[in-house]
C-alpha cells in the first residue's frame, strides 16, 4: 500500500481508504460479523484511514465500526466521522453549535474512542452556507480545542461547497475536504480543485470510485440519484470490461488512486473479498489501454452529475 500526506495535517494516509457506510447497510443488508472482519482485514492489508458518519444506517455504521475498532489499537488507524446530517429530509440536518458538539460526543461513544482525527460537516449543501460557517465551524474548533478531534473538514456533492468554504475561511481555516462522485472514470471535475487545494495545504479526500455503485456489475442501488442516462452508459462501460474479463471496479480504483493531489480515495464494501480485491487494484498498474477504451464509451455522460442540496447549488 502506498501512503500520501493528507495536506498539512502531518498524517500520512493510505491512497485507498475504507468507507464504512456499507456497515450501516446502506447498499443492502449486511452480516454484522462479516463487516467487523472486513474492518480488521483492511487494516491488516495497509489501509489506515476509515470514514464514517452518524447518518450511515442512522447510527448503525458507527455502532458496527465501533465493535470492530474496540479490538484494535487506537494508533493503527486514522478515524474520520461527521456532524450535521442525520437523515434525508431537510429537517434531518442540524448544524447548530449545540447539536454539533453533542453529535461528536455521541460518535465518540458509539465508536468507543477518546478522539476523532477528522471531524467533518456532512453534506453542507443542504444547509444555509452562512449558518454552517457561523455555527458548526466554530463549534468544531471548540471540539478540537477540547482534544476530542484533531482536524476539521467539509463534505458535499456540489464542488462549489469547497470553493465557497475556501473563499470564506481561507486555506488555514479548515484542514480537509471530502468530495464524492467527482473523480472516477465518468467524472473528473474534482481535478482542478484537488490540485489547487493540495497546493494550499488542504487534505483532499475523494470518495466513491465506483460512483456509489454505478461502475459495478451489480449496478447502482434503487436510491441512486443519477439520471437514467448516466446509469445506462455506465452499464455499457461495465459490459465492455466484462467482455475483456476485467472487472470494472479494478480499473475504477486504479484510476481513482492515480492522481497525486488526491491524498486518499474512500471505497466501501462490507465484503472482505471485495475489499481484498480493491486493495490489490490500488496496488496494481493502471491499465491505460483499457482506461482509454472505457472512457470512450463513457464520453456521452462524461463529467455529468446530478443536483444535490439547496436551490442555490443548482449547476
Ligand atoms: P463506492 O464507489 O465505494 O461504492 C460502493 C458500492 O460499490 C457498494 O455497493 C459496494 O458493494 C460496491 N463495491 C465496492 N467494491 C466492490 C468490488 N470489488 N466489487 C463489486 N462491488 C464493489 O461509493 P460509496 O460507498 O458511496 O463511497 C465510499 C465511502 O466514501 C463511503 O462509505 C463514505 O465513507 C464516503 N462517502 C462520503 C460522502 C459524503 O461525505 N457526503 C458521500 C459518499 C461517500
Amino acid at each position: 500500500m502506498k501512503y500520501r500526506p493528507l495536506g498539512r495535517t502531518g498524517l500520512d494516509v493510505s491512497i485507498l481508504s475504507y468507507g464504512a457506510s456499507s456497515l450501516g447497510g446502506v447498499f443492502h443488508d449486511i452480516d454484522e460479523s462479516q463487516g467487523v472482519r472486513t474492518v480488521h482485514e483492511v487494516l491488516d492489508l495497509g489501509i489506515n484511514l476509515i470514514d464514517v458518519s452518524p447518518y450511515y444506517g442512522l447510527t448503525k455504521a458507527e455502532t458496527v465500526l465501533g465493535k470492530a475498532l474496540r479490538e484494535i489499537d487506537r494508533d493503527r488507524y486514522i478515524l474520520a466521522t461527521k456532524v450535521g446530517r442525520y437523515g434525508d429530509d431537510p429537517a434531518d440536518f442540524d448544524f447548530s453549535a449545540d447539536r454539533v458538539k453533542a453529535s461528536v460526543d455521541e460518535s465518540l461513544e458509539r465508536l468507543g474512542v477518546d478522539h476523532i482525527d477528522i471531524i467533518q460537516c456532512h453534506d453542507i449543501e443542504f444547509a444555509e452556507f452562512d449558518y454552517v460557517m457561523n455555527e458548526a465551524i466554530p463549534a468544531l474548533r471548540e471540539v478540537v480545542a477540547a482534544g476530542k478531534a484533531k482536524f476539521v473538514g467539509v463534505t458535499g456533492l456540489p464542488l462549489t461547497v469547497f470553493t465557497k468554504t475556501m473563499d470564506r475561511l481561507g486555506p488555514d481555516g479548515f484542514d480537509t475536504i471530502l468530495s464524492y462522485c467527482h473523480f472516477e472514470l465518468n467524472d473528473t471535475t474534482l481535478l482542478p480543485i484537488a490540485r489547487d487545494f493540495a497546493e494550499k495545504g488542504l487534505g483532499v479526500i475523494n470518495a466513491s470510485p465506483t460512483g456509489m455503485g454505478l461502475l459495478t456489475e451489480r449496478g447502482a442501488p434503487d436510491w441512486h440519484p443519477a439520471p437514467e442516462s448516466i446509469m445506462a452508459v455506465c452499464q455499457e462501460a461495465v459490459e465492455l470490461c466484462k467482455s475483456r474479463g476485467k472487472p470494472i471496479t479494478d480499473l475504477a480504483i486504479a484510476y481513482a488512486v492515480s492522481e497525486p493531489s488526491i491524498a486518499s480515495t474512500l471505497v466501501s464494501s462490507s465484503n472482505p473479498a471485495n475489499m481484498r480485491r480493491n486493495i490489490a487494484a490500488a496496488e496494481a498498474e493502471l491499465d491505460t489501454e483499457l482506461l482509454a477504451d472505457v472512457q470512450r464509451v463513457l464520453q456521452p455522460v462524461m463529467d455529468q452529475t446530478w443536483h444535490s442540496g439547496r436551490p442555490e447549488y443548482a449547476a
